[in-house]
């Protein structure tokens, strides 16, 4: 069953990287919320994403993400020794913290994340976002959500383009125009010289 879930899990995050720009090392977003579920199911949280996702991966974090958490205190102390020892990406909020979520919003457009996160209206709002790529936990079970509607609409709408585009080109291009009409090139004027060469007589098995 796990063998099966992480098979698909790999598929879908290829999904993702094929027609959305995903790169690996994967960049994973990591919140507190997350952290949380995390702490609470006892899954440590990198070696059960890279053996889900079968891939190598980065998890990052950010200055708000953990302020916030910090800020909450006590309910979350455990979440926070967590998610402080991610690697943590520059928001751009540096002296001007906002809210972690707020902060999960503004780096989804900054740079390809796929984001964790346990927190309702934050996945709401990324399921919006054609090819953006959640990631939650089912108690302790990681889940790569598959692509929405709009997602595999956008993906499919980006193949088509790229197909009439290739066909466009190939047009233009003399070469691969014949290939497209399946017309035979002219063969070059001067024979080879190797076909030049005069054919051996033989008289009387003599030569
Ligand atoms: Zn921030």
């Amino acid at each position: 069953m796990k063998i099966l879930r992480n098979k698909k899990a790999s598929k879908l995050l290829a999904y993702y990287a094929t027609n959305f720009g995903y790169k690996q090392p994967y960049q994973v977003l990591v919140d507190a919320t997350f952290c949380q579920a995390a702490l609470q199911n006892k899954v440590a949280v990198e070696d059960q994403l890279k053996k889900y996702l079968q891939t190598d991966l980065r998890c990052f974090t950010t200055q708000c993400i953990i302020l916030e958490a910090e800020h909450l205190g006590q309910p979350l102390i455990g979440a926070t020794r967590i998610v402080k020892q991610f690697s943590v990406f520059k928001c751009g909020h540096e002296g001007k913290p906002i809210g972690g979520s707020d902060c999960v919003r503004d780096m989804v457009k900054v740079s390809k994340f796929i984001v964790t996160t346990q927190d309702r209206s934050l996945q709401h709002y990324l399921r919006q976002i054609p090819g953006q790529a959640l990631l939650y936990l089912h108690r302790s079970a990681p889940v790569l959500e598959p692509p929405s509607k709009k997602t595999k609409d956008i993906a499919s709408q980006k193949i088509s383009s790229l197909l009439t585009k290739a066909q466009k080109t190939l047009r233009k291009d003399p070469v691969h125009t014949d290939i497209l009409t399946n017309k035979k090139r002219k063969k070059p004027k001067n024979p080879n010289p190797l076909s030049c060469k005069k054919k051996k007589i033989v008289k009387n098995g003599k030569v």
